[in-house]
């Protein structure tokens, strides 16, 4: 019987070992911490159980979907409220992003909407530029909309949305990661701005993120189960110095033992339960981003009980409020307050509970000589890109 040992129990490490073990080999699963799931976990704010770090997933590909529905949760797969996410300017009131954009990257830079964020003259600058023909598409995210639509664009729309996405400034951002498909488009429509008319139009109808109902942490103890019925050895507890200690083929999972590249990224969570009556018409639909010179700390704010329809019912009648830090500020609950109340236009007076939570993201990782590496630091960040990774990775290894 074919043996693998899995090294970290996050997501990416419970997909692979799950997938593994499904073929029938004897699969153990090291978990350095006493709990799975890694940076998708649960918690309680003011009685409400809610998810601590990932709340949602990119439907994209449709890895995570296929997943919940082998777990008997396809059911409970839940699509957020519609309509644009807000942006915070660095001057001026909160606008609406474009509705018609990606990643932030408008297709038609003099949409009233883009205009009302960058202004004319920076729109048609945009169209200038992205009339010219295309050479080569440059390596990073940021290097591609500088030279096509230029720093406006960059600085004003779509920095601020890949940071709320990636948590990374577009210049660290490869194109490929930021969207498989970009490159190609490109170089198709010869436009940016073309580029992002076609793979908008090519995209299933719908929103581009859904979650589950009760939270994005239940995945974890139904991947769990799943992989002790099929025969998994689960070792919480069990941190993993050295790799040729283990038995069989070695699947590394845990950014502590893949050589990073450089030292982690901070995220800081700080979610607010508050009273407000005024939030109950969500003045600035399910979320915010804030642009760089923005007169608040946090970098994105989501408004979670207008976000999704089954924690404004657990909420009752209280509002759920995520903002998102790239370091703690001294007195975080009173900092995620006050940037609230900029962000969202209204006094919050009452706060019933607020919880901070820092997490540090891995740096992406050179693999260990002749390890399989799967999770964030190989497949970026996020659900549906580590989700489908890990998949193919197992079903790689099964066919060797
Ligand atoms: C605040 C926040 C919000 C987010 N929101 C979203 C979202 O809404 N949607 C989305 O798609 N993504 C989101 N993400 C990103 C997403 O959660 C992660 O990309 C994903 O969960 C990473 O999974 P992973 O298994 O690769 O790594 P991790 O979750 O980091 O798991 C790695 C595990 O390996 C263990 N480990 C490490 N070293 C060792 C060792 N030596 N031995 C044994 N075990 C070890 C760790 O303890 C950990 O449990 C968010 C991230 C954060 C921080």
């Amino acid at each position: 019987m074919p043996e693998f040992s899995v090294v970290g129990g996050g997501v990416a490490g419970l997909v692979a070992a799950r997938r593994l073990a499904a073929s029938g080999a004897a699969v153990t699963l090291f978990e350095a911490s006493d709990r799975l799931g890694g940076t998708v976990a649960r918690h309680e704010v003011a009685g409400i159980t809610l998810d601590a770090g990932a709340e949602s997933f990119a439907v994209r590909g449709g890895a995570v979907e296929a997943l919940l529905t082998e777990l008997g949760m396809a059911g409970d797969i839940v699509a957020p409220a519609p309509g644009p996410a807000w942006l915070q300017p660095a001057d001026g009131d909160a606008v609406p992003l474009p509705a018609t954009a990606l990643l932030g990257i408008p297709s038609d830079p003099l949409a009233d909407d883009v205009v009302r964020v960058i202004g004319r003259e920076a729109a048609e600058r945009a169209v200038a530029l992205d009339a010219a023909p295309v050479a080569a598409v440059p390596p990073t995210l940021g290097a591609l909309v500088r030279e096509r639509l230029g720093s406006d664009v960059l600085d004003r729309l779509v920095a601020p949305v890949v940071h709320g996405v990636h948590s990374q400034h577009p210049d660290d951002v490869p194109v490929a990661r930021a969207h498989p498909g970009l490159t190609d488009a490109v170089t198709a429509a010869g436009s940016l701005s073309g580029a992002v008319s076609r793979l908008r139009a090519a995209a299933p109808p719908g929103s581009a993120v859904a979650g589950i109902r009760r939270g994005i942490h239940r995945l974890v103890p139904a991947l769990a189960e799943d992989l002790g019925n099929l025969g998994g050895d689960i070792r919480l507890g069990t941190r993993v110095g050295d790799l040729d200690a283990l038995g069989g083929t070695v699947v590394v999972a845990g950014p502590g033992i893949a050589a990073p590249a450089g030292p982690g990224r901070r995220i800081d969570l700080v979610t607010l339960v508050v009273e407000q009556d005024e939030l109950d018409v969500a003045p600035r639909g399910s979320g915010m981003l804030v642009a760089r010179g923005a007169p608040v700390g946090a970098r994105a704010l989501t408004h979670a009980t207008a976000k999704w329809a089954w924690l404004r019912e657990a909420a009752a009648g209280r509002h759920v409020l995520r903002l998102s830090y790239d370091a703690t500020p001294a007195d975080p609950v009173a900092s995620a307050r006050a940037d609230a109340e900029t962000m969202l236009g209204v006094r919050l007076p009452v706060v019933a509970g607020a919880a901070v939570v820092s997490w540090t993201r891995p740096a992406p990782a050179a693999p260990p000589t002749g390890t399989t590496v799967v999770g964030e630091t190989v497949a970026g960040s996020g659900l549906a890109g580590i989700v489908a990774h890990a998949e193919r990775t197992a079903a790689q290894l099964l066919g060797r």
